[in-house]
């Protein structure tokens, strides 16, 4: 018989468990503590529990996060990671290493249902939704697998799907995630990126905490990115951005706009002209993301590296934000865009 999985439970939900068996409420809080700030995943280790409710929970509970199956590194010391879920199916997350720096790149989704033309998860379609057990089980397995221990790290949510679309199983992860008695991460430090999900980024918006928001533009003219992004033709740029103007008036704090350079396609000097404007129009940071191919999927080329660069340079030069995110762990397929699990590999 399949017993119920206790990881990714808030606090409610494990009291609940304890007091359908007849066991006081507040062994609920403990096993929050044990999963999820000491990360002793074997019940019958959770001292503070009678040694018999710890039998029960053995026989009638599984603490389940997920199972790493696969470890590719890159040059750069990028790791990506194959995850097989609890609930079934697989997806990847990605370690790096900057500068000391530890950021972690996590999915939301088996998939995307989004279908951005230049991203390989879009090519999946989606299978479904990950609960917030299956987030927090990612970014616990890395934890551990890079014994990281209390190591501050960044999280941001662009590894596979569109943290938006499964808007409850992202905000149950980020509560546990930053819960003082769960990882007892700052908000600060976890990123949620979006296609560009407008009714979602106002539900975000008047939420008690929050992540910080990464907005994937992409292009500048409505009839690029309907052709880059299907998601455009719902909610077309001028729609988009004052639902960004709006989540910065009601939140007090910024935005990043980020934006894959595909050559020819989003790079030209009219589009940097275009990018200025609303630039100014906007005061968001602007991540210029070279394009990651995936040849024999994606048909798109990045620009030369010099185009890159003049193109920040322009628009530093206008005292606007923005920097190059140089693609890392390319080599492994760990970039962003390059995630997938695909029937058949490339
Ligand atoms: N679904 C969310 C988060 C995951 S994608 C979103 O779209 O924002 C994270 C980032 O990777 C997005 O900015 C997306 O535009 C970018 N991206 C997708 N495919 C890419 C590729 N092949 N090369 C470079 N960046 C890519
Ligand atoms: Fe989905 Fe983001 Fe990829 Fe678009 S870029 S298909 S929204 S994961």
């Amino acid at each position: 018989m399949d017993v119920p999985n206790l990881f990714g439970l808030e606090r409610s939900g494990l009291e609940a468990f304890f007091v359908e068996r007849g066991a006081p409420r507040f062994h609920g809080s403990q096993a929050y503590r044990w999963m999820y700030a000491r990360r002793v995943l074997d019940p019958r280790l959770w001292t503070d529990l009678s040694k018999a409710l710890r039998e029960t929970l053995a026989s009638e509970a599984r603490v389940d996060r997920g199972t790493i199956v696969g470890r590719a590194e890159a040059a750069d010391g990028t790791v990506k990671y194959r995850i097989d879920l609890p609930g079934g199916g697989t997806v990847e997350s990605v370690f790096m290493l900057q500068r000391e720096r530890v950021t972690m790149c996590i999915s939301s989704q088996v998939g995307c249902a989004l279908a951005c033309d230049f991203c390989l998860t879009g090519k999946m379609g989606l299978k479904r939704h990950l609960t917030p057990g299956e987030i927090v089980g990612q970014v616990t397995l890395l934890q551990d697998d890079r014994d990281l221990g209390d190591t501050p790290f960044n999280l941001v949510f662009m590894g596979m799907g569109e943290p938006l679309h499964n808007y409850d199983g992202v905000l149950g992860a980020f509560r546990i995630l930053t819960d003082p008695e769960g990882l007892g991460m700052s908000r600060r430090r976890i990123t949620v990126s979006t296609s560009g999900l407008v009714p979602e980024i106002e539900r975000l918006s008047r939420e008690p905490a929050r992540p910080r928001l990464a907005v994937s533009l992409n292009a500048t003219t409505d009839a690029v990115r309907e052709r880059l992004m299907p998601v455009n033709k719902r909610w077309p740029i001028a729609t988009l951005l004052a639902a960004c103007r709006a989540w910065a008036k009601t939140t007090g704090e910024p935005f990043t706009l980020e934006y894959v350079l595909l050559e020819g396609v989003n790079d030209t000097d009219a589009d940097v002209a275009r990018l200025e404007k609303l630039l100014r129009a906007n005061p968001a940071k602007l991540n210029l993301i070279p394009f990651n191919a995936v040849p024999g999927w994606l048909e798109y080329k990045p620009p030369s590296r010099e185009r890159i660069v003049a193109i920040r340079d322009r628009l530093l030069a206008k005292d606007l934000r923005v920097s190059i995110r140089w693609s890392r762990g390319a080599d492994a397929r760990a970039a962003c865009g390059q995630l997938a699990i695909l029937g058949e590999r490339p």
